[in-house]
């Protein structure tokens, strides 16, 4: 196998397509694992300090933003939303100055073992207790832990953990786990070479698989919050207007108006081939989706064109709801 570490310097990519997913450990001659495992317990960030208390201004932008409307988040007794928590850690543009040497040590040293490229892949959070106007941040972040040597689909790399703990007025409010990819970029065969595109697939996950089951039977389904009925789409688990986590569906009876579109000409994607139109469609419900608007050329698409469902057999794998122009049939 090609040891992207051994040298220590540029990059030696991994051939295109290698399924090997061993890893040099402990005791290689390089010595690089164990300088990373080194790492894990360092701190990143010691006593770092929020740029602004905890303030309503931030949290009505942030809700206007998430197109969150739920009342804890307004008025005298507002809290913040609790997924705002690294909201009140970021440096903003003018950036951090309280970053501790380790952390740039280990992007170095990374950097210089060929793991040039960077992307962040996941994060957790944990709530302690909410925060509320008023509230002075303090945070530690500590490198919790650098894996070993991984084959992943952008190319070989590491995962960075490193876990925040965040505090209001001195209490644990909180603890935000963040994970990135410092990684070698992958070779890739040249494009070229690529079967025809397919539009791309779902992703169909716990929280819209009934949406997707509605549609396998053409049915569209809206969700309907079992509290104060409100409709919502896309589906959500939980009710934007008044929280409610309980829910059933109303069957959307087709018909629609194109509230908005957008006619794409680029960037090119591999499965569309541009010029073509982007609808934002308001159903007869009151709930609006992005769809395709069909039976019409790109631009002869406009604003308030009544249309009506239908379902686009796209592949032997892929059915989508589109909507027909001209739905007063
Ligand atoms: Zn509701």
């Amino acid at each position: 196998m090609t040891l992207v570490e051994r040298d220590g310097g540029a990059a030696r990519p991994e051939g295109a397509g290698s399924r090997d997913r061993t890893h040099r450990v402990s005791g290689a001659p390089d010595g690089l694992d164990e300088r990373l495992r080194e790492f894990a317990g360092r701190p990143a960030v010691t006593g770092g300090l929020g740029k602004d208390p905890v303030n309503l201004p931030m949290i009505r932008h942030w809700c206007e933003a998430m197109g969150d409307a739920h009342p804890a988040y307004r008025g005298p007794e507002a809290v913040a939303p609790p997924t705002m928590l690294q909201a009140w850690t970021m440096g903003g543009l003018s950036g951090h100055t309280d970053r501790s040497s380790a952390h740039e040590e280990l992007f170095a040293l990374l950097d210089g073992a060929g793991y040039t490229s960077v992307v962040a892949t996941d994060c957790e959070q944990e709530y302690l207790r909410p925060l509320r106007p008023g509230d002075e941040i303090t945070f530690d972040t500590v490198i919790e832990s650098v894996s070993a040597r991984k084959t992943t689909a952008l190319g070989a790399g590491r995962f960075v953990t490193t876990r925040t703990d965040v505090r209001a007025d001195g209490d644990l409010a909180g603890t935000h786990r963040f994970r990135i990819l410092k990684y070698a970029p992958a070779v890739r065969p040249p494009k070229a070479a690529a079967p025809a595109a397919r539009r791309p697939r779902p992703v169909i996950n716990r929280d819209n698989a009934g949406f997707w089951d509605g549609v396998a039977a053409h049915r569209l389904l809206i969700q309907r919050c079992g509290d104060c009925a409100a409709l919502r789409f896309p589906w959500l688990p939980g009710c934007a207007d008044c929280g409610s986590r309980e829910w059933d569906t109303v069957e959307a009876s087709g018909a629609g108006t194109v509230f908005s579109y957008v006619v794409m000409h680029h960037p090119p994607f591999p499965a569309f081939t541009p010029p073509y139109a982007v609808g934002l469609i308001e159903l007869a419900e009151g709930v609006r989706m992005i769809s395709d608007v069909v039976g019409v050329p790109h631009d002869e698409v406009r604003i308030g064109m009544p249309v009506r469902l239908e379902f686009l057999r796209v592949d032997e794998e892929l059915e989508l709801p589109v909507f027909r122009a001209g739905g007063e049939d």
